[in-house]
């Protein structure tokens, strides 16, 4: 299949090689030369403009943006994707954006004959390069099985969640759960430590007890107790702050529209802004737990 991918960042290089690496011939377009000039070197093609890639006799177009406005700016306008794909080409976006912009652009396309699907994933930029992503994916049943080649190319759970922006809802909602859990642990473990409790025990407690969750087996914010942690190498790697920020601005601004409350959710977001204002954005959100601790955690 010939393949149009916009968005060759940590995330979209590694899937766009992945379809190169599946068979798929690419057009690919991102403003960063840098970008662009690897995957040509593994025999991609380039854009000069959306447009362009767009007019290529693509039969489907993977977009993986950093937010909303890149998304709309790329789709709509006469120079964007829909004024100059053609009828019939299947459109996916994987950029993590809110749930109404996606179902607006998607009923856009949907208008135009072109099918369109949200497809957000989790899995990181590790998922990315091995193409073991998780797809969350929203539009009709059609469209969902006209992606499954192209997906299985990059992911490997790919799960069908219902209309358009439904994977959007998905990866937001868990994202948030995610940051709530996190704030949890962090506060559970800083205060076993402060009342004299060793952190690996207290772990292994929690683990084989009702507080699991990912957030304390996995990723546990302490340092040393899982090795395989960011917490255990500084909190370098991993999820950044500001990327989780980001996904929680999104989950409360959708709560919001909604008129639903995200009491925890909303909460979570504070204590995440205030640790990223303190200068630690670029940490993994596990470090959070930096908050809540007397002792500089590392
Ligand atoms: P990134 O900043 O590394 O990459 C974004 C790319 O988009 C850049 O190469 C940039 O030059 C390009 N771009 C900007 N404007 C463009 C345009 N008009 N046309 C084409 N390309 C353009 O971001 P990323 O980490 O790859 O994340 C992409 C999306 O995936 C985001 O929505 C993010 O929230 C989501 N996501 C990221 C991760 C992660 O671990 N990094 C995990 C899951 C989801």
């Amino acid at each position: 299949m010939h393949i149009g991918f916009l968005g060759l960042g940590n995330m979209g290089g590694p899937m766009a090689r992945n379809l190169l690496k599946a068979g798929h011939s690419l057009t690919v377009f991102d403003p960063s030369l840098q970008a662009t000039t690897a995957l040509v070197e593994l025999g991609a093609r380039t854009a000069a403009s959306p447009a362009e890639l767009a007019r290529d006799d693509v039969d489907a177009i993977v977009t993986m943006l950093p937010t909303a406005a890149h998304v709309k700016e790329v789709y709509l306008g006469t120079q964007g994707l829909l004024a100059n794909v053609k009828p019939g080409a299947l459109l996916i976006d994987s950029s993590t954006i809110d749930p109404l912009s996606s179902r607006e652009v998607a009923r856009l396309a949907t208008a135009q004959d072109n099918p369109m699907l949200d497809a957000p994933v989790s899995g990181g930029t590790g998922g990315a390069a091995a193409g073991t992503l998780t797809f969350m994916v929203g539009g009709t049943a059609s469209a969902f099985d006209q992606a499954q080649p192209l997906l299985a190319a990059m992911g490997k759970n790919i799960v069908h969640c219902g209309d358009n922006g439904n994977g959007l809802v998905a990866k937001i909602a868990n994202n948030m759960l995610l940051g709530i859990s996190m704030v949890g642990v962090a506060e559970a473990m800083a205060l076993g430590h402060v009342l004299g409790m060793d952190a690996k025990v207290l772990a292994g407690i929690i683990n084989t007890s009702s507080g699991r969750c990912w957030s304390s087996e996995i990723n546990n914010p302490f340092p040393g107790v899982v090795e395989s942690a960011p917490a255990s190498r500084g909190y370098s790697g991993g999820f950044g702050t500001e990327l989780m920020l980001k996904d929680l601005g999104l989950a409360t601004e959708a709560a919001r529209h909604a008129k639903q409350p995200v009491v925890l959710g909303a909460a979570a977001q504070q204590l995440y802004q205030t640790f990223s204002l303190q200068g630690h954005g670029n940490l993994d959100f596990s470090a959070i737990i930096n908050l809540f601790s007397r002792d500089d955690l590392q």
